[in-house]
């Protein structure tokens, strides 16, 4: 436990479900803290009266008033002030508020400190059995199917493994989303009420996820894991050389071959320049057959 008690912004994460999950360190941060910050005054004061917390100032912190807190928070810390901030639930800051005031204090030149704990996107992925050792957190993704589809557009080369939070009544449409944009059968994991009493985890082809959730509507709190794009086959040099002679003889230019290859081949531009300014000067020297 931290014996100095200096002033700082300290982010304590709470339980995603199970109250055994509060650290004592987070015990002891929100048992002693000057202020706490939270996003529901009602509900971090439930959890401090279920972890025998004697109940200290709250002042709420939530999307709308994050902004208008931050001087107020600034303040505080200011005067020597340590400043606890909480999320209903995991670790603040993540697709909850905090990311903007740890910003304004960390710029401001004061302590931030973090007592870790639990996060939903940590635990899905770790007990995903899907590859851990590279990943990304997309949050959640924009809830227009236009911004969603190309958000996912951009990710279907991902080669990472990659973590969606959903809620239930988009799950079975995201998963859809997914099939479409990721191909059916790449592997997802649906993580559903973790550490909770009905915690469930579903594993398949995304594809088949979809038709599970449409057919199921699984309720409470869920995270997507799915895997990320197996990597592109090496091109073969004669398939890229074909391709940029047969374009060539279509009429495009080279520059204009250059810039499809590239994305098509993954090559550079100026490698795929390159072959096709040596492949039309070898079409023009050719000998052309006599009319
Ligand atoms: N800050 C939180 C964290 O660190 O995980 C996330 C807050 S975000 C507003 C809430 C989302 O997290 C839910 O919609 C769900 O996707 C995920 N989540 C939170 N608790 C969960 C749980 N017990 N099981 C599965 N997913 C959970």
């Amino acid at each position: 436990m931290n014996v100095l008690r200096r002033a700082a912004l300290v982010l304590v994460a709470t339980p995603i479900g199970n109250l055994g999950d509060l650290s004592s360190r987070a015990v002891h941060e929100l048992g002693t803290a000057d202020l706490i910050a939270c996003e529901d005054t009602r509900r971090t004061g439930r959890l401090l009266s279920l972890a025998g917390i004697e109940r200290r100032p709250l002042l709420r912190l939530d999307d709308h008033t994050e902004t208008a807190r931050t001087a107020e928070v600034m303040a505080r810390i200011e005067r020597g002030e340590r400043v606890v901030l909480v999320s209903d639930a995991g670790m603040p800051g993540i697709s909850d508020p905090g990311e903007r005031l740890v910003a304004a204090v960390a710029s401001g030149g004061y302590t931030v400190e973090v007592v870790p704990g639990p996060s939903a996107v940590v635990t899905a992925l770790a007990g995903s059995g899907l590859p851990t050792h590279r990943f990304c957190f997309e949050g959640f993704l924009p809830r227009r199917r236009g911004e969603r589809m190309a958000r996912l557009g951009g990710l279907a080369a991902e080669p990472r493994t990659m973590v969606f939070y959903e809620s239930p009544h988009r799950l079975a449409a995201t998963l859809a989303d997914l099939a479409a944009a990721f191909g059916a059968d790449r592997p997802v994991v649906v993580a559903r009420e973790l550490t909770k009493l009905h915690e469930q985890w579903w594993r398949g082809g995304v594809g088949q996820a979809a038709a599970w959730a449409l057919e199921a509507s699984p309720r409470g709190e869920l995270v997507i894991v799915i895997q990320g794009a197996p990597p592109a086959p090496e091109p073969r040099a004669g398939d890229l050389e074909a391709v940029i002679a047969a374009r060539l003889a279509q009429g495009s230019s080279v520059k204009e071959v250059a810039v499809e290859v590239a994305g098509q081949f993954g090559v550079s531009r100026r490698e795929g320049y390159a072959i096709a300014v040596r492949l039309a000067a070898a079409a023009r020297s050719a000998p052309t057959e006599p009319s």
